[in-house]
């Protein structure tokens, strides 16, 4: 029977990881040099981490592979209970995590604290369940795993994206090298404290921060047997080219340009209400943000109205303020890029629109925006915005609708508006998406597979599918 001490109470956000080093074999250590990280809301320095070198990632993976032998020997109902206890300890210090995302990240408290951390500690729950049950799964009568898992995730979800890559990799008996973003790397610290308040073996979870070159040295290593990347298309390309031929796993969650597709026969409030979800949740920092409103041109002026009084109530601002439905952008650089689309939108000759709303002088913000007018030839209709930026076409017939939706290199997810189960069925099934949301947006469930075609990756990350990844 595990007992699990609670979190000492004296402990702030600043005393987890005093150095903010690397998590490797249970402890926290230096590396040679350090990074900042900064509260894009403030542009104020949070504090330094530890830069991984080459060496630190040896060590790292090494730790993993020493801890390996132990780990997957284990019978899957102990693995279980050291994911229970990861779980629940997740949610007894949510709170703090919450606050801790909502600095480094920029997103709105009630994203990090109703959304994101609820949906963390359900992830450690739900494959938990499945620890001792593999034999029984039509995985075959002996399941293995596959090793050392490298892990790299990205900056928009840091704490569920470490859940979804870090839950199925334990709960099949792999152990982890894991390396968060560089403009994100906190919460994953805080998640190695948790680790060791969950008294995890040591070496099982590592944890590495540092930028890009860390993740290659990570997903190179030649002792990593699976790697696992959630990011852009273009890092991910790079990826699937130097794993290629190596033997190792490979899973990729990549980007996005899903459609958000409204009838005529929806009803107006509550598809308003799933386009500002679709694209504003998390400043739209989400790979499968309804950044595309389809609308059949019958109804497009009537819900163009109301979706802009709606994105009029919208409030920017302080991510740490419950009542802010916008936070920050995570970066100047990622901010850059969304101005410099958004004047490209403009230059080609789509109409472009924002509520009146006043920014904060410091930090990096962005208007929630919308462009009417756009064709598919436009840059604003094809390319991946990763913010707050909708682009609205319409279309007449459903067929027209499929096409368009259909025309982008993309293919993660898409969303379908109407009071016609059957019409949601056929065009559903003529999307080449991985996920179609009907009469909703962005609702995720730790028991559903989720992952892409085309451009947008391979494989699938949450469900039984998920466990699949990590299993020889
Ligand atoms: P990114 O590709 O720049 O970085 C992602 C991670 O990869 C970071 O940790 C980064 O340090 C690391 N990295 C960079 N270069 C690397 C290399 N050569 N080798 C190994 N690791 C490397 O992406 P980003 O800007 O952090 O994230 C935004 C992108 O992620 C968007 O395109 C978005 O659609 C995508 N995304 C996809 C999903 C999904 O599930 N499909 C989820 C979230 C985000």
């Amino acid at each position: 029977m595990f007992e699990y001490a609670p979190a000492p109470e004296s402990r702030s956000i600043v005393d987890i990881a005093p150095s903010y080093g690397l998590f490797i074999d249970g402890e926290f250590g230096e590396a040679k040099d350090t990074f900042k990280t900064i509260n894009p809301a403030t542009e104020e320095v949070l504090t330094e981490v530890a830069l991984a070198g080459p060496e630190d990632v040896d060590r790292a993976v090494a730790a993993a592979r020493r801890a390996f032998t132990s780990w997957s020997a284990r019978p899957g109902s102990e693995r279980a209970k050291y994911l229970f206890r990861i779980a629940r300890i997740i949610q007894e210090r949510s709170r703090e995590l919450a606050v801790l995302e909502s600095l480094d990240n920029g997103k709105p408290i009630k994203e990090s604290r109703d959304v994101d951390l609820p949906l963390v500690a359900a992830h450690f729950f739900y494959y938990a369940g499945w620890a001792d049950k593999l034999k029984y799964a039509g995985f075959g009568p002996e399941p293995r795993p596959l090793g050392v898992a490298g892990q790299v995730i990205p900056w928009n979800f840091p704490m569920l994206m470490l859940a979804w890559k870090i839950a199925p990799a334990l709960a099949t008996g792999n152990t982890v090298v894991l390396k968060p973003a560089e403009t994100t790397p906190l919460s994953a610290l805080f998640f190695a404290d948790v680790c060791r308040q969950a008294e995890l073996p040591p070496g099982v979870v590592n944890i590495v921060t540092g930028a890009g070159d860390t993740g290659r040295y990570l997903v190179e290593h030649p002792d990593v047997n699976k790697v696992a990347f959630t990011g852009s298309t273009e890092v991910g390309r790079q990826i699937a080219r130097s794993v290629a031929g190596t033997g190792k796993k490979l899973t990729l969650e990549l980007g996005g340009k899903a459609a958000n597709i409204v009838f005529d026969d929806a009803p107006i409030d509550q598809a308003v209400e799933g386009i500002v979800n679709g694209i504003f949740f998390n400043q739209g920092h989400v790979c499968c943000a309804g950044s595309r409103l389809l609308v059949q041109e019958s109804i497009a002026d009537e819900l163009l109205s109301s979706l802009k009084r709606r994105m009029a109530t919208l409030r920017v601002g302080d991510p740490l303020d419950k009542n802010t439905d916008i936070g920050a952008i995570n970066s100047r650089a990622q901010l850059d890029k969304i101005v410099e689309l958004s004047e490209i939108g403009g230059q080609e000759g789509a109409e472009r629109w924002s509520p009146p709303c006043e920014l904060p002088d410091r930090g990096f913000w962005f208007a929630p925006t919308i462009f009417t007018g756009v064709t598919q030839a436009h840059r604003i209709a094809r390319e991946e915005i990763f913010g707050p930026v909708l682009s609205v076409l319409t279309f007449r017939t459903p067929a027209e609708a499929i096409e368009k939706a259909n025309n982008t290199p993309y293919g993660l997810s898409a969303g379908i508006w109407s009071e016609k189960g059957s019409q949601i069925l056929a065009v559903a099934d003529k999307l080449r998406a991985g996920v179609v949301w009907a009469n909703t947006f962005n609702k995720f469930d730790p028991t559903s597979p989720f992952g892409g075609y085309k451009e947008s990756g391979y494989g699938r990350e949450g469900g039984r599918q998920g466990l699949e990844a990590y299993l020889a």
